[in-house]
């Protein structure tokens, strides 16, 4: 247990201080590139031998973001911005950013003009994925962006170095993977809090590190007795579930987190990359693939669906939307959700993430209700 506690708490260090794990790639002489969230293809980075990181905002309340992002801007996005302008981000060679919402589309003039130290790589998903062309236009996007930082390394993105590139995420994602299950097995161990570090450190730690320290944690884990969580269970969905202080008053009412859609977590893992024509094309193909999530138009609304088949799978007592303040693709999906949740026979709570605040009491009034039902 003790190697379990020691584990979980490198993960909660890395969660908690991405700027640290910059700092230390930095002085090791490699290049930190950022990569805007959730879909920007960490792989060409890696395969021009430099750090991906991601971008993921914090809690910070925002004093100078607001001279280039309007008030509506999601608070994502905002306190990625704030945290651009304060210096927070200074030493990463570039940030990748992809045009993803309307929100993104307004962000990336803010970003040019507010943060000009640190260079933009933008580019396009196709929204039309029927469209016979799309794979082939997001392959060309990837190209661009590979060609950009090869220019700025001198590195080439070969197609050798990019399908070793895409086995190391492979990997990575199915260490994930079991991870969730091993946590599912021993709730009791890894709580609302520690699930999130592992999942989140992800996000910013080079993969094949974080694939060899989940795997030790996976075995340390398999090598205890299963144990039956007698609390409620939930499913999240959203963009990210924090500040830890939320997840916090999951633990204190006995609520285990059993399974997630949430951007920065699991929809990062579910969606594998297909064969195909080279690097590019396998990388596009997988943007194709992707399912059950706001930023992808779909002609039906499936996600509702997916969620209650997700929480049928681990026995989850409901469904809790982490509604991004200002984010409107998710607000979109919200009604559907929670009809379909709802219709399932489970309760569906909208707790409201906001990073520029840690007051939650209004999430902890819901959180209540929901275990006294
Ligand atoms: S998808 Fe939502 S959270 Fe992400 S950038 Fe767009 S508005 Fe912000």
């Amino acid at each position: 247990m003790a190697d379990v506690k020691a584990l979980l708490g490198q993960f909660e260090a890395m969660a908690a201080d991405p700027k640290a794990l910059m700092d230390r790639y930095i002085a090791e002489g490699k290049k930190v590139v950022g990569c805007f969230p959730p879909y920007t293809p960490e792989e060409l980075v890696h395969a021009a031998g430099m750090v991906p990181m991601g971008l993921w905002g914090g809690q910070v309340t925002p004093s100078v973001a607001g001279k280039y992002n309007p008030i509506f801007t999601c608070s994502l996005m905002r306190s990625c911005m704030e945290l651009g302008m304060t210096g927070a981000y200074e030493g990463l060679s570039a940030v990748i950013m992809p045009m993803l919402c309307d929100t993104y589309r307004g962000m990336a003039g803010a970003w040019r003009v507010g943060v000009p130290g640190v260079p933009l790589i933008a580019f396009i998903h196709p929204q039309n994925r029927t469209d016979p062309g799309a794979r082939d236009y997001l392959a060309a996007e990837y190209r661009t962006v590979a060609e950009r930082l090869e220019k700025m390394t001198g590195a080439q993105v070969t197609e050798e170095a990019l399908q070793k590139s895409i086995d190391v995420y492979n990997d990575h994602a199915a260490a994930m993977l079991d991870f969730c299950r091993a946590a599912n097995e021993h709730l009791d161990v890894v709580g609302p809090v520690a699930r999130h570090a592992v999942m989140k450190s992800a996000r910013f730690a080079e993969k094949a590190e974080h694939a060899a320290l989940v795997r030790q944690l996976v075995e340390q884990l398999d090598a205890l007795p299963r144990h039956a969580w007698k609390g409620k269970k939930l499913v999240l969905t959203g963009i990210t579930a924090e500040p830890d202080s939320l997840l916090e008053m999951f633990t204190a009412h006995g609520i285990a987190v059993v399974a997630d859609d949430l951007a920065q977590e699991s929809r990062q893992y579910r969606t594998p990359v297909p064969a195909g024509k080279d690097g590019f094309d396998r990388l596009a193909g997988q943007w194709q693939g992707r399912q059950g999530c706001s930023m992808v138009h779909e002609t039906r609304a499936e996600r509702g669906q997916m969620l209650v088949d997700m929480a049928k799978e681990t026995g989850a007592d409901g469904v809790a939307v982490c509604l991004m303040r200002f984010c409107d693709v998710e607000e979109y999906d919200f009604p559907y959700i929670s009809r379909d949740v709802e219709a399932a026979g489970m309760p569906c709570l909208c707790l409201e993430i906001d990073q520029s605040t840690q007051n939650n009491q209004q999430n902890g009034t819901k959180i209540q209700s929901f275990v006294e039902m």
